[in-house]
């Protein structure tokens, strides 16, 4: 017995720390022939010779191992489309493949550099982000105009808001990936309509595309022009037979000769498309405009379908239909349908000339992956902070029961939830953000964080209007909220709805491009020389082969000693994090693995275990974000609530994700065996508990320097007649008046006062001279102040028909 245990020993110690075949064999084979030799079971020498020899012999090996499962392997594994093909290539990984490894190594994030402003974006941030702040209305913009007013447009236009990502050369701003994240995030935060206005011409806008693929001729003619606001770019890709299958429109191109602009004979393209839910559309100048491109007479060369293909459309090219508007749930952004029928266009129209035409689909996974990284987190993380912020701040300025709401233990779970996922959005916001700026494209991470940040936004808002109540219910221009609530949706379904983005996306793709080993082998497995091939899978077999029982032996041993023997970051409050993080990253992995094992292509199919492997994988990543943006942040000590809170959120969220994912995997025998290795002494990790939810809570209902770094980079105004400058207001006179509040109950409770409200017993304490008229004040002005900000818009019935009819002929017009 001793023997054998001492033999598993060594299998696992070899597996854990793995050295290669050939030196793990002669160690084997070294204590078989030594407890062979004690226990005279010389028979034991020349049958680990069999099973040995062969594994280190590579001719053999392939021969009797290997070319089997090639070939297996090569009939089982569906092909790749084109679209599929190209949407995996896009981009790179980063972080998300350290965790797929089972085995992160830490140096990769702490190698990551914070990203900071430039001098120049900062004071671009103060001074037009600013003031382009104070210029939105949200109610007149969404209520009675339909539309950002002119003034805003040429605002917009003149501080080229929309040439973020245009270089200096070009005319445009060239900030970071960082700066052009804040600023979405700002204006986020006072007015969806101008973020979105903002954000599209900087994400998939035709510049980064132009920028990445567009001919000299191109750039030059349509950047400046872009930068400045003289062009209004959109990008049309959705149609009403192709939504989320993108690549299955029936948008179609027919290479042929026509007449154009008074030349006859001029080699072209004739256009028919439909499309819809276009952002910008209504009001551009110039479309983007991906179809599929076909040369059924072959002038281009000799392939008939060339594949998707983008062209930019001037929108005044006769055929062109655009100005329509959809309605997306309130918001006035410009959005609609535009079609075209046999419109003829030069082939220099299209992006990057007749060199890039069939590449539509990479171009658009390409850029895809950056834009989705940044705009719609930032909008996110001005949507969750701007929620922590103000509905924080009612809820300890709005009384019931004679007390503030946020003393109640029910809305405190409901602040803590907002705070912690607030850090939790801008901990991944920022974190990616520098990422970027570090030459990162990754697009597995660029899709967890629109599906997880979307997600958490929409969270934190939906308790924000929990708070709020009826406040939060009844629209006007008094209503902070609203508004909000009613734009989630389109952030939920827009850059890759969010059930696809789960279900399909993140694990569909995170499996094959961030594993160590699979991508490799499908490669070889499509090899077009099959020899080659063989020979790569074979290598590649064998190592991955040592990976699998690698993370069965690290599982066991991180669960068995919590993982506490790792050298991770993090001081003494975060380091248990990063050792479970550890050690969910290889039990993750082993997992990850068994169901590629025993599923194969049909995992594609499998949504329910795909989504919740991409819970696992996204949840670790958001805990890493928090770790680093912890530690970016300097380990504040005030800050150490927010931490604990997220990271235990994240690690019980990826922990429930791998129980769910083992039920749902075949053979339970296995998963049971899985189940004992991962989770030996039960679970480990508990949702934030009754500590954490206090603290948090009381972060958002007082004034400190940790609530101020949670909503820090939003707009904050400070006008007692703005919408949000009243509640920043009110906070301050509340908190002013509390202290005289207190005695005043202190009072009441020793009965020299009579029960009520503190305002209904202020004369009579007056009167008394238990309190000064300093005092009284400030509790008129808390009072007054706290008046203001409950109170909720109502209309007459001729006022509500007047907007909407106001609405229409301001539609109409446009
Ligand atoms: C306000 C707004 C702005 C937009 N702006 C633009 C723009 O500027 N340019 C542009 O080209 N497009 C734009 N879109 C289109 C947007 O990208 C699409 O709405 C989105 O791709 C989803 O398509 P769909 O609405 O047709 O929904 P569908 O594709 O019909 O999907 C409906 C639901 O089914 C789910 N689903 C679909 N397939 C799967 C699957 N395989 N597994 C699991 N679930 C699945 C989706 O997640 C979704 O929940 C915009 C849309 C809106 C609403």
């Amino acid at each position: 017995m001793i023997w054998i245990f001492a033999f598993l020993l060594l299998v696992a110690v070899l597996f854990y720390q793995p050295l290669n075949l050939l030196v793990s064999s002669a160690l084997l084979l070294l204590f078989i022939f030594i407890a062979a030799s004690l226990t005279d079971l010389f028979w034991l020498i020349p049958l680990s010779l069999l099973i040995l020899l062969p594994l280190n012999l590579r001719g053999l090996r392939r021969l009797l191992i290997s070319k089997k499962l090639y070939l297996a392997a090569k009939s089982a594994i569906p092909e790749l489309s084109q679209t599929e093909q190209e949407a995996m290539d896009a981009g790179n990984t980063w972080w998300d493949a350290e965790i797929f490894s089972g085995k992160p190594d830490w140096k990769v994030l702490d190698n990551l550099a914070e990203s900071r402003l430039s001098d120049e974006e900062q004071a671009f941030l103060d001074g037009p982000v600013e003031t382009l702040c104070s210029m939105l209305d949200d109610w007149e913009i969404t209520h009675n105009l339909q539309d950002l007013p002119q003034e805003v447009w040429d605002f917009i236009k003149q501080h080229r808001f929309c040439g973020m990502i245009i270089p200096e050369s070009y005319g445009g701003l060239d900030y970071s990936n960082y700066a052009h994240s804040q600023v979405v995030m700002k204006i986020a935060s006072r007015c969806s309509t101008a973020a979105v206005t903002v954000m599209v011409p900087n994400s998939l806008g035709p510049a980064k595309l132009l920028l990445a693929y567009g001919t000299e001729e191109q750039k030059s003619y349509y950047l400046p022009r872009l930068a400045k606001g003289e062009e209004i770019p959109c990008f049309a890709l959705t149609g009403p037979e192709a939504g989320s299958d993108a690549g299955a429109m029936p948008d179609s191109g027919v290479v042929c000769y026509s007449t154009f602009q008074g030349k006859e004979n001029t080699l072209g393209i004739r256009l028919n498309w439909e499309k819809r839910y276009i952002t910008l559309g209504p009001v551009a100048t110039v479309l983007g405009l991906a179809f599929k491109l076909y040369d059924p007479d072959q002038l281009l060369g000799d392939q008939e379908n060339i594949g998707i293909t983008v062209a930019l459309i001037p929108t005044d090219t006769e055929g062109v239909n655009i100005g329509r508007r959809h309605f997306p749930l309130n918001s006035a952004f410009q959005n609609g349908p535009n079609w075209g029928k046999d419109v003829f266009i030069p082939l220099d129209w299209i992006l990057g000339g007749v060199e890039q035409a069939g590449n539509g689909w990479k171009m658009l996974m390409q850029s895809l992956a950056t834009g989705r990284a940044i705009s719609l987190p930032a909008l996110s993380a001005g949507a969750g902070k701007f929620t922590c912020r103000n509905s924080g701040a009612y809820a300890r300025i709005r009384k019931q029961f004679n007390v503030s709401l946020g003393e109640f233990e029910g809305i405190q779970e409901v602040l803590a939830r907002m705070a912690g996922q607030t850090y939790i959005i801008d901990a991944a916001r920022s974190v990616t953000a520098a990422a970027l700026d570090q030459g990162e494209k990754p697009s597995v991470i660029s899709a967890i964080i629109k599906y997880e940040l979307t997600e958490r936004m929409r969270s934190v808002v939906r308790d924000g209007m929990d708070i709020q109540g009826g406040s939060g219910i009844c629209l006007g221009p008094g209503n902070y909220l609203g508004r909000l609530y009613q734009v989630i949706p389109v952030c939920i379904t827009v850059e890759g709805a969010n059930i696809l983005t789960r279900t399909m996306m993140i694990f569909g793709q995170g499996a094959v491009r961030c594993h160590p080993y699979i991508y490799q082998e499908i490669k070889s497995i499509n090899h077009e020389n099959e020899q080659t091939g063989l020979e790569q899978f074979d290598e590649l077999l064998f190592k991955h082969m040592g990976f699998f029982m690698h993370n069965q032996v690290a599982s066991l041993w991180l669960a068995m000693t919590g993982g506490r023997l790792l050298k991770t970051p993090g001081d003494e409050n975060s380091r248990h994090y990063y050792q479970t993080l550890a050690r969910f990253s290889a039990a993750f992995a082993l997992l990850a693995d068994y169901a590629m094992m025993t599923l194969g292509g049909q995992l594609k199919r499998k949504e329910r275990i795909s989504g919740f492997f991409a819970d696992i994988l996204s949840n670790l990543y958001l805990c890493s974000c928090v770790l680093k943006h912890y530690q970016n942040q300097g380990s504040q000590q005030q800050d150490l609530s927010l931490m604990h809170w997220s990271c235990q959120q994240t690690l019980y969220s990826a922990q429930q994700a791998m129980t769910s994912v083992m039920r749902l995997l075949p053979f339970s025998l296995v998963t049971t065996y899985f189940k004992c290795l991962i989770f030996p002494f039960g679970k480990p990790m508990l949702p934030p508990g009754d500590d954490l939810i206090r603290q948090l809570a009381a972060l958002l209902v007082q004034e400190s320097e940790a609530r101020d770094r949670l909503t820090y980079g939003i707009y904050l105004d400070q006008r007692p007649d703005d919408v949000t400058g009243c509640i920043e207001h009110a906070f301050k006179a509340v908190l002013a008046a509390q202290p005289v509040e207190q005695k005043i109950k202190a009072l009441q409770r020793k009965r020299e006062l009579p029960k009520g409200s503190v305002e209904s017993v202020l004369d009579q304490a007056l009167e008394q001279g238990l309190l000064s008229q300093e005092e009284a004040e400030l509790i008129q002005l808390a009072s007054v102040a706290r008046r203001t900000v409950i109170m909720v818009d109502d209309f007459s019935s001729e006022e509500l028909r007047a907007g909407a009819l106001k609405a229409s002929a301001n539609d109409s017009m446009s």
